[in-house]
């Protein structure tokens, strides 16, 4: 792969104009992550000037790395170096919506948030966790989901249909704008979590669903993890809520069970939640929040495990990895209980486990804060339980990643490492073991990304 040329910048230039080109080292450090540096942005405003950036990339065998909101550049392998960042927030339209056939489609580049905005005034909606800011193309691109996949599923079920633009430079569509439109095959679902490898998404048609008129969170706590776990299960078979649930072994079990419902659908699935609480003995308040935010919950939760310092400071342990991987609801109290001591005994201070319901774990390991100077603390949780942090002063190991991620794959778990600190070093693929099929997918990467250039190394080996 050829790195970026002067002449390769300025017939990006004659092609979108200056303004929309830039190689300013302060806006790229700005943007760089430990996946991603790249040498210049692009923002083309229409599908062709997408379509023949590629193009010119490809003849050049310059790397592409499409974007959006920026919001999960921190996901995948390091990209590699000498790549084009290409922008898609100027295609930011929407393009059709039919509030009577609950389908929209929309540009690539339209913010989740003004895309709901715009569904929200005929009180309808798309059900995902995501960030304000992510663009409709990287939600396609990622397929990450949250706490509302328990009750609706992910985007995997709404999409309908999608325009790319491939490795090639050409614009295909796929898919369509009715729920049952498909000859042959499905092609508009391999572009799904493809993490931009396979084309760029410049269009997205999605299904909408009723936007629900009385919200709610309620935070369920159990003084035992396995009791709390089974009570949240139970509910989960029957009912429809998000979910989520952040697990510290040995400590009490915390779960946020987001209702979203037409008013006596809420209210019954209220007293449901209640009676279940009052069978198991668990304590259930209303935390004043409309739904289980994703991104402040894991944040509380590492709250619980600050540490009080000598000083009177409380310093919070630092995120050494983030974890996940696919499990049956039923086997992950007993993978927890595994992990718990894996973690110590490769250096790590502590973990904490996140559950989607039905089948998705998080966890993060933390490295030691300050072990030397560290005491114990208690923390008062918002449902008034009493959460005493031992801090373990056994020196200052560096935490042994590879050997966990080893020891994990070796018990038979496909975990992913979707994010590590610096300094961590990992031998093992971060996609896990190869497998079988990379085969196949490798030669569906060179067929619809010929020159190779579309994220090029940020996937599984060789794509
Ligand atoms: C706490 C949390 C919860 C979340 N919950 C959900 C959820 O429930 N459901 C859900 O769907 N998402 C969820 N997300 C969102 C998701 O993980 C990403 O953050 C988001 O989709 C990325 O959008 P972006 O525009 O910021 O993409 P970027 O960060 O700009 O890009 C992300 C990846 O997508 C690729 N990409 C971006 N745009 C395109 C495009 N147009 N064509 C091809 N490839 C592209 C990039 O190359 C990159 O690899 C959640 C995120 C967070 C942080």
């Amino acid at each position: 792969m050829k790195s970026m040329t002067e002449s390769f910048l300025q017939d990006l230039a004659r092609l979108l104009g200056p303004a929309h080109v830039t190689s300013d080292a302060q806006t790229l450090a700005a943007l760089a992550t430990a996946s991603v540096k790249p040498a210049a942005l692009c923002r083309p405003g229409s599908n062709e000037e997408v379509a023949a950036v590629v193009r010119l990339a490809g003849e050049k065998r310059v790397p592409v790395i499409p974007c959006g909101g920026w919001t999960a550049m921190n996901y995948g392998a390091p990209a590699r170096e000498g790549a084009l960042a290409l922008s898609l927030l100027r295609l930011d339209r929407m393009l059709a919506y039919e509030p009577s056939d609950m389908v929209a489609s929309a540009q690539a580049g339209m913010s989740f948030r003004a895309f709901q905005d715009a569904l929200f005034e005929k009180g309808q909606w798309l059900p995902l966790d995501a960030p304000e800011a992510a663009t409709l193309g990287g939600l396609v691109a990622t397929d990450r989901s949250g706490p509302r996949r328990l009750a609706y599923g992910t985007l995997r079920d709404l999409v309908l249909g999608l325009t790319v633009v491939n490795g090639d430079g050409v614009l295909r569509k796929c898919g369509g704008r009715v729920v049952k439109n498909v000859t042959g095959y499905a092609l508009e679902r391999l572009y799904i979590g493809s993490l931009g490898t396979l084309g760029i998404i410049t269009e997205v048609t999605v299904k909408l669903r009723p936007r629900p008129e009385t919200a709610s969170v309620q935070e369920l706590t159990l003084p035992d993890f396995e009791r709390g776990f089974n009570a949240t299960r139970e509910l989960a078979l029957r009912l429809p809520f998000s979910a989520a649930t952040a697990s510290f072994p040995g400590k009490p079990y915390v779960a946020q069970l987001g209702i979203e419902a037409s008013p006596p659908d809420h209210a019954r699935i209220l007293r449901e939640i209640e009676a279940v609480a009052a069978k198991t003995g668990a304590s259930l308040q209303e935390t004043g929040a409309t739904s289980v935010d994703a991104d402040d919950w894991p944040a509380r939760a590492r709250r619980l495990r600050a540490i009080q310092l000598k000083s009177g400071e409380t310093v919070e342990p630092p995120l050494a990895a983030r974890l996940t991987w696919p499990t049956r609801a039923g086997d992950f109290p007993a993978q927890l209980r595994n992990l718990d001591p894996l973690a110590l005994e490769t250096g790590f201070g502590f973990l904490m486990a996140f559950l989607d319901f039905p089948g998705q774990v998080s966890v993060e390991l933390f490295g030691e804060a300050e072990p030397e100077t560290s005491t114990s603390t208690s923390t008062s949780t918002s449902t008034g339980t009493n959460t005493s942090t031992n801090t373990r002063t056994g020196g200052e190991r560096t935490p042994d990643l590879d050997a966990l991620v080893k020891q994990l794959r070796g018990d038979g778990l496909p975990a992913t490492v979707v994010w590590k600190a610096g300094g961590q070093a990992l031998t093992e693929p971060i996609w896990g073991p190869p497998r079988g099929e990379w085969a196949l997918m490798r030669e569906i990467k060179k067929t619809l990304d010929p020159p190779g250039i579309l994220n090029a190394g940020r996937f599984i080996e060789g794509i």
